[in-house]
């Protein structure tokens, strides 16, 4: 069921998002050659503890994998997502990580992602950073009312397929609120005018995860890589439709 969030239900959403977006930007000051995903995960940690939320991915769970052991999801370079944070994954100079967080205050969820630059990077990387971004951009803007589900998917994917890039295979953004994951999926390619209507007060996780060589993933237990190796970005906001521009919830 897809259902639409009482304003009172947006502002818990909003406060549990405004913890994620500020947790990115201090995140954007750590994040340096030679800090560990562990040390980012001990921070992200203490962070939205200390705001009186709660981590929304830790312990996650799905059929056959042992519960996530991780606040963030932390994706170096060819990581597209789920990457769990170990002191043996040290940034260097070069690299990008993609960074996923989750979290839950007062009962109502917020997730969010950003893909950082570990100081000076690549024009390539720095291209496919701008590209994933933009397609979020691209995609939140056709979040209105009226539209459909395919419509979001539709400008996410052609944008990327239009840079000569790849959204990765079955991995799709989705509805929030008073769980992590609700309807409805949100894949990052498709028709538009297909799936479900947008109707204000929905509130959707979009989030193009971008590879710069293949669609194709491989998996090895919860991460996600490129298939070929190549590079991977992700950006992610947890937004509301409204009768106007939607409302982003999880800045600072
Ligand atoms: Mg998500």
């Amino acid at each position: 069921m897809i259902y639409r969030k009482s304003p009172a239900e947006q502002e818990k959403m909003r406060a549990a998002g405004r913890v994620i977006g500020q947790l990115l930007d201090e995140l954007a000051r750590r994040i340096v050659p030679g800090i560990t995903t562990w040390d980012l995960d001990a921070f992200a940690h203490d962070f939205i503890v200390s705001k009186g939320a709660k981590p929304a991915f830790k312990g996650y769970t799905i059929p056959g994998l042992e519960p996530f052991p991780g606040t963030l999801c932390t994706s170096p370079n060819s990581g597209i997502v789920h990457g769990i944070p170990s002191k043996k994954v040290v940034l260097q100079e070069g690299d990008i990580i993609g960074i996923d967080v989750g979290a839950v205050l007062d009962g109502y969820y917020g997730d969010a992602a950003r893909t950082y630059a570990v100081g000076e990077i690549s024009p390539d990387a720095q291209k496919l950073l701008d590209v994933t971004s933009e397609a979020l951009r691209l995609g939140m803007a056709a979040a209105k009312p009226g539209n459909r589900v395919g419509d979001i998917s539709h400008v996410i994917g052609s944008y990327v397929k239009a840079q000569g890039y790849h959204v990765a295979d079955d991995l799709t953004g989705h509805g929030i609120g008073r769980q992590l994951h609700e309807e409805p999926q949100i894949p990052n390619h498709g028709n538009p005018g297909r799936g479900p209507r947008l109707q204000s007060g929905m509130a959707l996780a979009i989030e193009p995860m971008v590879n710069i060589g293949t669609n194709r993933v491989r998996e090895n237990g919860w991460e996600f890589f490129t298939a070929d190796g190549s590079l991977s970005a992700h950006f992610e906001h947890t937004i509301i439709v409204t009768d106007g521009e939607p409302r982003i919830l999880t800045q600072a």
